[in-house]
């Protein structure tokens, strides 16, 4: 310590800014105050363990607690005084009380009898010997067994406190003679703090921004933070830490690139999009880390779209502003959707053999959502003005259906209803009056099955279903009785298709008379040719358009001539 110290080049480190106080530990206050409540109460158990991932505090807090109970002059909040006797010999690592212990390189039989045959010794001066067990799981299975016998009946001078990172591979027997602490990540807004209070003591200027990438790449690990902290005020000029050499150091990419990628999503403007993409690439970032960042990104724009969930984003104040700027102008369908196809990116990204073009695709796919989006939301709208226009009065020449010649035009011009049993979706049909409830409750009538599929090619007329038509040249399948399915070749129409779902099903119900109705849909992929042969090069090109939408996106990017 003191060799740091001493150097002239400016090099902080986790063990010179090692917290000496309960209070001074990084963001594990729920530890320290138990702690020190324990202290207090002087009912402090015999053996600890600290899980948790590695780098939050757990060894230092294991110091802390030693140096405190030996303190001969502690304060009345329960810290070590850090100048009596014992807490200088603390200091200097000269204390005979605490003796550590890393079992993951001194994890045999002997090391344990070793330290197991200096438990039999009362400390000298000070009340307590402390015994740090770090990395505990990698104890053999015969020194696991040597142990456990002192753990058993420690004299009472004694105190173990266990660590380790996988607290899963601690056998129980160990776990039920601990007290257990959980040891969590440390925020990132607390690690950038924490970072800013060493830069003013070692008179660096540091951005804030800068801080809060060193705390985000640390990932809740404060050691990696001051390590990486460390590497940046090594590589700074002139004693300043700034956002733009901190990503150069370490090599992140830009949360700029995220916002500028999400407002070209957002503009539906696909070309602007690439190009960001391939500025990305070029400057050696990997692929599959800019589709996680972005999805991470459209994650923390979700997180600002409700006050609660506000809390969540781990950014400063004036990050957050920038992305509740950018959270408003996004709907909460587009970010859900966004995120989903962000996140099939990363999922299929490692399989993919050609990567770049999956991002490519990924990115088309996510700029054509606030346009179909807003398709399904005027389709929506339009669900209570479908049922007022019957596109056929098919009731006329279906005499041969018995059960539902009592459909009259006053029925079926009725709003949208809402019945108990009609509990799916109906969060859309929101303007349903008492009265109507009220005259629709339980329509459980029979109706016949070609009523049934009769009512839904009627559907076909409607002007509302124009980009859908084709579906109603399919039956119904008829999976059990008043449940139906939809039948569809690809997931692009099945979108379309289920924004339209519940008003066709509200149709079914007044047409029929019967509340009890459900459609459904499945997707199935077709392995005949379904369509007529295609002669023309127009033909063709229509058949792949309908298949895949993107075409025509590839088709002006190109300018084809079709
Ligand atoms: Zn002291």
């Amino acid at each position: 310590m003191e060799a740091i110290e001493k150097d002239k080049k400016f090099i902080v480190s986790a063990r010179k800014y090692r917290p000496a106080t309960f209070d001074t530990v990084v963001g594990q206050s729920h530890i320290t105050t138990t702690l020190k409540n324990a202290l207090k109460t002087k009912q402090l158990a015999q053996a600890f363990l600290f899980c948790g991932p590695r780098g939050v505090g757990k060894t230092t807090c294991a110091r802390i607690l030693a140096k405190t109970i030996n303190c001969q002059n502690i304060t009345p909040e329960y810290e070590a005084c850090g100048t009596c006797e014992s807490c200088e010999a603390f200091q200097h690592n000269a204390s005979l009380n605490v003796y550590e212990l890393d079992a993951a390189s001194n994890n045999s039989v002997d090391d344990i009898r070793n330290l197991v045959d200096q438990v039999r010794f009362p400390p000298q001066i000070g009340n307590k010997k402390v015994y740090i067990i770090d990395e505990v799981h990698m104890l053999s299975t015969a020194a696991f067994n040597a142990f456990l016998k002192t753990l058993e009946e420690p004299p009472s001078y004694v105190i173990f406190i266990l660590a380790t990172t996988e607290k899963h591979k601690i056998i129980p027997t160990i776990l039920s003679r601990c007290q257990i602490f959980d040891f969590k990540r440390i925020e990132n807004k607390d690690i950038s703090e924490h970072l800013a209070n060493i830069a003013q003591r070692e008179h660096i200027e540091a951005e804030i921004e800068a801080l809060d990438l060193i705390a985000k790449k640390a990932d809740g690990g404060l050691r990696d933070a001051l390590s990486l902290f460390d590497l940046v005020s090594t590589f700074s000029v002139d004693r300043k830490i700034t956002y733009k050499n901190t990503l150069e150091n370490l090599h992140i990419l830009d949360y700029e690139y995220y916002f500028r990628v999400t407002d070209a999503l957002l503009a539906k403007d696909i070309p602007r999009a690439l190009l960001l993409l391939d500025d990305i690439m070029k400057q050696g970032f990997d692929g599959h880390l800019f589709i996680s960042g972005l999805a991470t990104h459209l994650r923390d724009l979700v997180y600002c779209k409700d006050a609660t969930t506000l809390t969540l984003l781990q950014v400063n104040q004036n990050a957050k502003e920038k992305y509740q700027l950018q959270a408003a102008e996004a709907s909460l369908a587009f970010l859900y959707n966004a995120l989903d196809k962000a996140n099939d990116c990363d999922l299929n990204y490692k399989n993919s053999k050609n990567p770049e073009l999956l991002l490519q695709l990924t990115l088309i796919k996510i700029a054509h959502l606030p346009e179909m989006i807003q398709q399904q939301e005027e389709a929506k709208k339009k669900i209570d003005v479908v049922t007022e226009t019957p596109p056929v009065e098919y009731g006329k020449n279906s005499s041969s259906t018995p059960n539902n010649t009592n459909v009259t035009n006053q029925t079926i011009k009725t709003p949208s209803i809402k019945t108990g049993s009609n509990n799916y979706n109906s969060n859309t049909q929101t303007n349903t009056t008492a009265e109507t409830v009220a005259n629709k409750v339980d329509l459980t009538k029979p109706y016949s099955h070609e009523a049934l599929q009769k009512a839904w090619q009627n559907l076909a007329s409607s002007a509302e279903y124009d980009t859908i038509k084709f579906i109603f040249n399919t039956p119904l399948t008829v999976l059990s009785e008043n449940r139906y399915e939809i039948t569809l070749e690809n997931e692009v129409i099945k979108n379309r298709v289920e924004a339209s779902r519940v008003a066709m099903q509200s149709y079914l119900h007044q047409v029929l008379q019967n509340n009890t109705i459900q459609l459904s849909i499945k997707v199935v992929v077709s392995d005949k040719p379904v369509k007529p042969i295609i002669y023309t090069s127009s033909d063709k090109w229509k058949a792949l358009h309908e298949k895949n939408e993107h075409l025509g996106e590839l088709k002006n990017r190109l300018q084809l001539l079709i």
